[in-house]
């Protein structure tokens, strides 16, 4: 292990492997740890079309084509009472199918091809602790740099390493966020917990577009999944909110797999897809898992995907986030780099670019349960965003941003947040379920990259490599 890297990477997931493959595919000298051996399993199988264009600029497309993978065309919903079929190759969308990936496999490419661009990987190797500049109280990760990083090997190996930019990509754990600055806060509004499983024999989604994802809400509280994977098996999920969870859980003796079965019988569509196929393995969970740090970045450090900020998994944004962010980051530190911006004015794009991605979707989210037709009152509004929330979160500014700001929202009348933003003019009023395109919203995180776009006075440039443009200053 080297002692000092230019950039630093912790975890290999898609927003770790996005970065690194990036920054060393541009040349500079990229080390990134991970603690686990790959392939390892992870949830998020589900991926948005606009997923492609980061795999292009990352030179991965033609490798995750060729693996196999399930073709994604659409999506279809069961939603609020209504059935819908989205096919992805609908006018204006920039692609026209994503894949359903079985994650052991995707993120296992991805990192191999961070290695193959010259990243120097290191598996089990897990870092313990960011050191930050010396100085007088305790302004770590505020106004003092964070310059080095604790690890432990195998085998008893361990040591520090120096860097000089760090891209805290840990997911969940969380080592920046969570752990060291205690930035991260927690949604009120999506305490949820899902519950999930494999199946063989299921049979096909009738009337969905090829290898569709299915979504069905439940007539009184939460959703399913059911996403086909190219091992023959269908990944079936419940989501609920906690409490109808907890309630749920007590009333069948504290069994999770009766509240499972008992959601599945309350979705006549799935359970008939599952009749006759017998599940392949235990039940896994997850809970509590909406959050946002209230930083994306400090002097010498970045969060990118789950470390930065998770939303509930219902619009299958998580993996796409991942990498996007990956992305913004590789692109701000290899301009720092090169000396092409200062690091202060890459950070404020960074903060602002990544927060604004996240936010249009929190508000999408946020819009997509609130048209949830289901008799448990509690669901609905636990699961809309109440205003005092949108307060909190800053969601009116943020919406604001989004709808005065970027180009490809002005023509809102079919997309995701004309829907919405009807929705919010006529509380109560029209049926806005149709409009909210959920998985398709590949349109709704476009890559700032015109001057047009530009977020605090940068845009983003992809060629030769990743990195921040100047806008031209506008006529005052
Ligand atoms: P991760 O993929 O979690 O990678 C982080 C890596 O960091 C891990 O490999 C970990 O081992 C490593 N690490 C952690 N700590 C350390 C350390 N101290 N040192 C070194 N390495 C470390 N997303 C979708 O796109 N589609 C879906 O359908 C979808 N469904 C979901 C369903 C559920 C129930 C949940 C909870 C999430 C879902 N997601 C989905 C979200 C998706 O799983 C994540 O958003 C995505 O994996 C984030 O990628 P990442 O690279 O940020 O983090």
């Amino acid at each position: 292990m080297r002692e000092r890297t230019d950039v630093l990477v912790v975890g290999g997931g898609p927003a770790g492997a996005t970065a690194a493959a990036l920054l060393a595919r541009a040349g500079h000298q990229v080390t990134l740890l991970e603690r686990e051996r790959f392939p390892r399993y992870h949830i998020g199988e589900s991926l948005l079309p606009s997923l492609l264009p980061v795999l292009d600029v990352m030179g991965a497309r033609e490798l995750i084509e060729k693996h196999g993978f399930v073709r994604k065309t659409g999506a279809f919903y069961g939603w609020g009472g209504q059935e819908w079929p989205l096919g992805f190759d609908e006018p204006g969308r920039p692609a026209a199918y994503s894949f359903q990936v079985i994650r052991s496999e995707f993120d296992w490419l991805l990192l191999q091809h961070a290695r193959a661009q010259g990243a120097d990987v290191r598996e089990e190797t897990r870092v313990r602790r960011v050191g930050f500049e010396p100085g007088p109280g305790s302004g770590e990760g505020r106004d003092r740099a964070a310059v080095e990083a604790s690890w432990a090997g195998v085998g008893g190996a361990g040591g520090r390493i120096g860097f000089a930019h760090l891209v805290d990509a840990s997911g969940r754990a969380g080592v920046l966020a969570a752990r060291q600055l205690r930035t991260r806060r927690f949604h009120d509004v999506f305490r949820n917990v899902a519950a999930w499983t494999y199946w063989r024999g299921a049979a096909p989604l009738e009337g969905a577009p090829r290898g569709a994802i299915g979504v069905f809400s439940l007539p009184d509280h939460g959703w399913l999944w059911a996403i086909p994977l190219h091992d023959g098996t269908l990944s079936v999920g419940l989501v609920t909110d906690k409490r109808s969870f907890q309630q749920a859980r007590a009333a069948a003796g504290g069994s999770l797999q009766s509240v499972y079965d008992d959601a599945l019988a309350r979705c006549p569509r799935l359970a008939g897809m599952l009749a006759g196929a017998r599940q392949a393995g235990p039940l896994k969970t997850e809970s509590d898992y909406s959050y946002v740090s209230e930083k994306f970045c400090g002097p010498g450090w970045f969060l990118a995907g789950d470390a930065a900020c998770f939303l509930d998994p219902l619009l299958s944004t998580g993996v796409h986030l991942a990498m996007y962010s990956g992305l913004l980051a590789a692109a701000a530190i290899g301009s720092v780099l090169r000396g092409e911006v200062d690091e202060h004015a890459a950070r404020g794009f960074y903060e602002t670019a990544y927060r604004h991605a996240y936010e249009r979707l929190l508000v999408l989210v946020g819009a997509f349960y609130r048209v949830h037709d289901g008799r448990d009152a509690y669901f609905r509004t636990a699961q809309a965003l109440s205003s005092r929330d949108q307060a909190r979160l800053r969601l009116h500014e943020s919406f604001l941003d989004i709808v005065t700001g970027t180009e490809d929202l002005h023509d809102s009348q079919t997309d995701a947040v004309g829907a919405f933003l009807r929705t919010v003019r006529r509380p109560g009023g029209d049926s806005p379920a149709r409009g909210l395109g959920g998985h398709g919203t590949s349109h709704m995180l476009p890559l700032p990259t015109t001057p047009r776009q530009a977020v605090a006075g940068l845009y983003l440039g992809l060629d030769p490599h990743p990195g921040l443009r100047r806008a031209p200053s506008q006529p005052v």
